[in-house]
């Protein structure tokens, strides 16, 4: 194996910039080149978590960290034992980049900054002397044989890839990392193909739900602390806040359904039952229970100024509406027949999804190059030697929260150590 190996990453996001570093730290002598296809390396990084890049999550545990992944959770778990985010949280303090834990477990930097991040990466993958190429893409690759570890005369075995780049000129290298990103446009996954591997066909992943109904109309922005949405006729399931925007509902618990439920909803054109509990634990006979004792403790209480369960008050009043309560309604004139429709709008709302809307704070591509084909030790293809593979480009994506760019940190370290030939 040669010492000084001649290395090029395809790709100036997250994991190609972490993969640089981490084989360059690892090997001086290693001559590592990153090509990036736009002007802009880190892109992704710099207008990630609404500006303020959501690096990681604060979950330490590698069995509970791989349950964030929809894809690609059985793979990492070997990974996550050798990088997980206390390595990430670490990496960057080393390097003077303190990041702070959010209540619901996110880590940004002090800063809210992603700039913060950007230069960081940057700076340090300058310092360790790797070579940051930009608005010049990889086109295609020719993969050649390895060459047989008895072959007589060589001295130095041939570079394994030859590449054409976006200019038309060629380079070659002896280890190559595809660190392309989840665009679909990308040529990475042409390249991956190309060298042998399958891919699992892109979809969508981590977006929000279209919905055209009077229950949620005229109050976007609104918030509730915790619902229960499902996918009727399926099994997926969701628990977390939920949002109303100007096209439909997002929050957490729909990203997440969004992210378990990528491909059947795919298959479904998008067009399918939402329900929601917006009272969970509650079922109907509970909360029957609860709302039938509070008609008799506080009859003479109106319907439409006191909400006896925690969610807004503009929700009520539609949740009201909906099961043709008017507001002034005393709590004892509800006959038990309204009441029970009532619970059934709290409980077991259903909405028509029509189409996905995009979420603009994070989103990212189910499907990539496929996961059985890889050494999750070393990234490297079990297909072609010399082929490795880093971040999205993968078949591997987590539900927001800090979870993807862990992904590629884990993944782009540890091809990064790979390649560099010594760890
Ligand atoms: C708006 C938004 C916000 C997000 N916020 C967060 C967040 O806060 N936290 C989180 O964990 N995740 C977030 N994500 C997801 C996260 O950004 C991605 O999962 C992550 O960037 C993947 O890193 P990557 O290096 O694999 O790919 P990318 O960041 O997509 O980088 C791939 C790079 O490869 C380049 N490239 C592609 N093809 C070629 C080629 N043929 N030749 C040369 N270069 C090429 C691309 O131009 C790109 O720069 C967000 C995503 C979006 C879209």
């Amino acid at each position: 194996m040669a010492s000084a190996p001649k290395v090029i990453i395809v790709g100036g996001g997250a994991a190609g910039f972490f993969a640089a570093i981490a084989c360059a730290e690892t090997n001086p002598a290693a001559r590592v080149t990153i090509y990036e296809a736009t002007a802009h390396p880190l892109a992704k990084v710099r207008v990630s978590g609404g500006g303020r890049c959501n690096v990681t999550h604060a979950c330490f545990d590698p069995r509970e960290l791989v349950k964030r992944y929809p894809r690609g959770g059985r793979e990492l778990l070997g990974p996550f034992h050798r990088w997980q985010p206390r390595d990430t949280a670490d990496w960057f303090a080393r390097r003077g980049v303190e990041l702070k834990t959010e209540a619901d477990g996110r880590m940004f930097p002090v800063t809210d900054r992603s700039q913060t991040i950007v230069d960081c990466l940057q700076n340090a993958a300058v310092a360790a002397g790797v070579e940051i190429v930009t608005s010049l893409g990889v086109r295609s690759v020719l993969g050649r044989p390895p060459p047989r570890a008895d072959a007589p005369g060589a001295l130095r075995p041939p570079p394994l890839f030859a590449l054409t780049l976006t200019d038309g000129s060629a380079v070659n290298c002896d280890r190559l990392l595809l660190a392309t990103g989840g665009n679909r446009s990308s040529a990475g996954l042409t390249i991956a193909e190309k060298l042998g591997h399958a891919i699992e066909p892109p979809v969508p992943s981590l977006f929000t739900f279209h919905v055209d109904d009077p229950r949620v109309d005229g109050i976007s922005g609104l918030s509730v602390g915790n619902v229960a949405a499902t996918v009727r006729g399926t099994k997926l399931r969701e628990d977390g806040p939920l949002l109303v925007t100007h096209w439909g509902l997002s929050g957490p618990a729909i990203l997440k359904l969004s992210a378990w439920g990528a491909r059947e909803l795919a298959a479904v054109n998008y067009e399918f039952t939402l329900g929601v509990n917006f009272a969970p634990p509650h079922t109907r006979e509970s909360l029957g229970r609860e709302l039938a004792a509070l008609r008799a403790s506080h009859p003479r209480k109106q319907l439409g100024t006191w909400c006896p369960l925690d969610l807004p008050l503009r929700l009520w009043e539609k949740l009201l509406a909906a099961a043709r309560i008017a507001p002034d309604t005393q709590w004892a004139g509800v006959s038990q027949e309204a009441l029970a429709t009532l619970v059934a709008q709290i409980v077991a709302a259903e909405f028509a999804v029509a189409g996905k809307s995009m979420n603009k704070e994070e989103f990212v591509t189910c499907g990539g190059v496929r996961l059985r084909e890889i050494d999750f030790k070393t990234m490297e293809s079990r297909l072609c030697p010399g082929l490795y593979f880093a971040g999205e480009v993968l078949d591997i994506d987590g539900v927001t929260g800090g979870f993807n760019f862990q992904a590629a940190w884990t993944t782009g370290w540890l091809a990064g150590r790979a390649m560099a030939g010594l760890a």
